[in-house]
């Protein structure tokens, strides 16, 4: 974790700006806690990614609360964009003092450089290869894996590094990798998928009841089961008899395939205002 901090924070030392890519449907939960701390007051944009996946009215909420704390974002689907021209017009305008100066030197063209930094699987080699229209090879994604830097140019006066900052998730955190697990972010095997159908089940009954009733053509009634009841009964509702793992297993592709709609998993801290 160390070596992956350290190879982050040379990349920072090259860069004017921070792409920080999150997955939108976990605005928090798929940020990295060291980031904040590495960049300090280096700008910085958090793009909010897969944004096709996510519910679109919290991630209306979440770019408030981002604009709140100071931060420019964006939401994005960089799977389905041919280009990604937003991201080099918010750049210009979180940069546009230092852009200013540079014209102010005397300068024909102003340069400014960025670096993608984000946990795995979140869309950064994605949104690189669309930043630049070019098929850029993925690099590991392993926090760690180096080779000789190079910048792929955006445009005349934007160069993006050709690797992304890989950083860990919080994986102390219990819940953040039961959520990251349920979306397919991180090693189905490194949580039990009945633990992680079960907090999937839980979170859609609290914020989104109805989808849970449409798409298993409930009643109220039956959301007043416990959660592993619940669980049961929709096993052998589904023809699954007894077959909870299978059950699980479909219920969490269900939710990655978007079977019960766009949905994001991450909830506004307390206290702060929403959109
Ligand atoms: P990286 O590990 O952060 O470099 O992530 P990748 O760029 O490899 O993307 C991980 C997976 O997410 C791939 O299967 C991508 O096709 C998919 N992906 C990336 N961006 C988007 C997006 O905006 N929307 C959707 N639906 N999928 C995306």
């Amino acid at each position: 974790m160390a070596k992956a901090r350290n190879q982050v924070q040379e990349k920072l030392k090259l860069v004017d700006i921070v792409l920080e890519i999150v997955d939108a449907r976990l605005p928090a939960s798929s940020q990295n806690p060291m980031l904040a701390e590495i960049i300090e007051q280096k700008p910085k944009v958090v793009i909010l990614n897969k944004a096709d996946l996510a519910d679109p009215k919290a991630t209306a909420a979440w770019q408030a609360y981002f604009q709140q704390q100071g931060a420019a974002s964006l939401a994005l689907d960089a799977q389905h964009k041919s280009r990604l021209p937003q991201i080099d017009k918010i750049v210009r305008q979180v940069l546009k003092d230092k852009i200013a100066r540079q014209y102010a030197k005397g300068l024909q063209q102003a340069k400014v450089r960025a670096i993608c930094i984000g946990i795995p699987n979140v869309g950064k080699s994605t949104i690189l290869n669309r930043l630049v229209q070019k098929n850029i090879a993925k690099t590991g994604d392993r926090p760690g894996v180096t080779k000789n830097q190079q910048w792929l140019k955006v445009n005349a006066e934007f160069e993006v590094l050709d690797t992304p900052g890989i950083l860990w998730p919080k994986f102390e955190d219990q819940t953040v990798g039961t959520k990251l697990a349920l979306l397919g972010s991180i090693k189905d095997s490194l949580y039990a998928q009945d633990d992680v159908a079960l907090f999937g089940l839980n979170y859609l009954r609290q914020y989104y009841d109805q989808r849970l009733l449409d798409a298993y053509h409930l009643t109220s009634k039956d959301l007043t089961l416990s959660d592993p009841d619940l669980m049961m009964y929709l096993t052998k509702k589904t023809g699954l008899k007894e077959d909870y793992d299978q059950f699980s297993t479909r219920f969490i592709l269900d939710v990655r395939k978007g079977r019960f709609g766009r949905l994001t998993f991450d909830q506004i801290p307390e206290g702060a205002p929403h959109a």
